[in-house]
C-alpha cells in the first residue's frame, strides 16, 4: 500500500490521479489533498477518500471546508503556507505535485526535505529552481518521478540504461491548435480558440502554454534538470498525433521511444506504481486508427516562446525563473482578454532583457526574482491595456 498526498487535487491532473487511486483501492491510500479555491470539489474528494489532512489555498473558504468535514478525523488548514504542511504529512510516501505555477516550489522543497518521493506534475518548480530541487533530491535520497507525459516517456526509455550515456533526447510536441499558422493569424485569436487543444484535455494555463509552445519551452528546461542534460542535447519535434510521447537517442545511435494513446492517466499510473506496471483497462492503441505518424520541425520563428525558453536555458541562473513568472502573468492577462496572443512573447522577452540576471542564484534569489518579475510583467501588461484604450477612445 502506497500513501499519496496530492497537491492540487481539484485540477485536471489531481482529479485524474484520484480516478487512478479509486480504481486501485488495494494499492493506494490518500494522505492529503489540497485545492486552490474549489472548496465544493475538495470537500467531495475529502468525504470520499478520507485523507488525514486537507488544505484550501483560499483562506476565505476555510470555514466552509471546516464545517463540511467536522466530526471527521481530517485536519483542515488554509492558506498558501499550509501547502507545505500537506507536503509533509507523516503517513505519505509519495507527494504528487499538481499545483499550477511557481507556487509549487516551497511545498516541493518541504516534501523532499521530509524524505518523500515526488511525482512531479508541477513542471514550473523545476523550471524556476531546477538546480536546487535536483541537488536537494540527491541529498535526501528521494526520487523525482515525472508525470509530464514527455518526461515520463524519457524516464521509461531510460529504465535499465543507467550505465549508458544519452546522446540527445527528442521531446515531441503536438503543435497545439495553431500548428502551421502564421503571425498574422495568431495576432487575431482570442482565449476561446486558444483553449481548444486538439489531443489533450488539460487545465487552462497549460492549454494556453501548449498553444503558444511555452509548454514545450518549459518542458525543455524541465528535461534538462530531470535527466541532467545540456541545452544542445534537447530537441523538440512536432508530432501532431501525440502517440510517440518522446524519444531518447543513445551514444550508439540507437533510439528508444515510448508510445501510447494520449491519456494523462498512463503517466500518472506509471509514476504512482513505479517501478512496477499495473494492469489497466484503458483503451489500447491500434495501428489501424493511426496509419500515419508524422514528424516536423518546430516553427520557432512564429512561436517565439520556444526560442525564448531555449535562450533562458542556455543562460541559466535566474533566467528560467524570469520567463516562468512572466509567462504566468501574461497567460492570466491573455485569459482575461487584457493582451493579445503575440503580446505574451513581447512581455516575456522584455522581462528577460530588462530584469537583473543572476548567474549563481540562491533560493532567496529565485523567490525574489519570481516576485519582482510578476510586478514588472504586470506593469507591462497594464501599459499595453492603457495604450490600447487610448487608441480605442
Ligand atoms: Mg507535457
Amino acid at each position: 500500500m502506497k500513501h499519496i498526498s496530492i497537491l492540487g487535487s481539484t485540477g485536471s491532473i489531481g482529479t485524474q490521479t484520484l480516478e487512478v487511486i479509486e480504481a486501485n483501492p488495494g494499492l493506494y491510500r490518500v494522505s492529503a489533498l489540497t485545492a486552490h479555491a474549489n472548496a465544493p470539489l475538495l470537500i467531495a474528494q475529502a468525504l470520499k477518500f478520507k485523507p488525514d489532512m486537507v488544505v484550501i489555498g483560499d483562506a476565505e473558504k476555510y470555514a466552509e471546508v471546516k464545517a463540511a468535514l467536522s466530526g471527521l478525523a481530517i485536519q483542515v488548514m488554509a492558506g498558501e503556507d499550509a501547502l507545505s504542511e500537506a507536503a509533509v504529512v507523516p503517513q505519505a510516501d509519495v507527494v504528487l505535485t499538481a499545483l499550477v505555477g511557481a507556487v509549487g516550489l516551497k511545498p516541493t522543497i518541504a516534501a523532499i526535505t521530509a524524505g518523500k518521493d515526488i511525482a512531479l506534475a508541477n513542471k514550473e518548480t523545476l523550471v524556476v529552481a531546477g538546480d536546487l530541487i535536483t541537488s536537494l533530491a540527491g541529498q535526501y535520497g528521494v526520487r523525482i518521478i515525472p508525470v509530464d507525459s514527455e518526461h515520463s516517456a524519457i524516464f521509461q526509455c531510460l529504465v535499465g540504461e543507467t550505465e549508458n550515456s544519452i546522446e540527445k533526447i527528442y521531446l515531441t510536441a503536438s503543435g497545439g491548435p495553431f500548428r502551421g499558422k502564421d503571425s498574422n493569424f495568431l495576432a487575431q485569436i482570442g482565449r476561446a480558440e486558444a483553449l481548444k487543444h486538439p489531443n489533450w484535455v488539460m487545465g487552462a494555463k497549460i492549454t494556453i502554454d501548449s498553444a503558444s509552445l511555452m509548454n514545450k519551452g518549459l518542458e525543455v528546461i524541465e528535461a534538462k534538470w530531470l535527466f541532467d542534460l545540456q541545452a544542445d542535447q534537447i530537441d523538440v519535434i512536432v508530432h501532431p498525433q501525440s502517440i510517440v510521447h518522446s524519444l531518447v537517442q543513445f551514444n550508439d545511435g540507437s533510439i528508444k521511444a515510448q508510445m501510447g494513446l494520449p491519456d494523462m492517466k498512463l503517466p500518472i499510473h506509471y509514476a504512482l506504481a513505479y517501478p512496477n506496471r499495473i494492469s489497466t483497462s484503458f483503451k489500447r492503441f491500434s495501428f489501424m486508427d493511426y496509419p500515419e505518424l508524422t514528424f516536423a520541425q518546430a516553427d520557432r520563428k512564429t512561436f517565439r516562446n520556444l526560442d525564448l525558453a531555449f535562450r533562458a536555458l542556455q543562460m541559466g541562473g535566474n533566467m528560467p525563473c524570469i520567463i516562468n513568472a512572466a509567462n504566468e502573468v501574461v497567460v492570466n492577462a491573455f485569459l482575461s482578454d487584457k493582451i493579445g496572443f503575440l503580446q505574451m512573447s513581447d512581455v516575456i522577452e522584455q522581462c528577460m532583457e530588462d530584469l537583473e540576471f543572476i548567474q549563481d542564484a540562491s533560493l532567496n534569489n529565485y523567490l525574489e526574482t519570481d516576485r519582482y518579475t510578476r510586478i514588472f510583467a504586470g506593469e507591462l501588461v497594464t501599459k499595453q491595456v492603457y495604450q490600447h484604450q487610448n487608441i480605442k477612445y
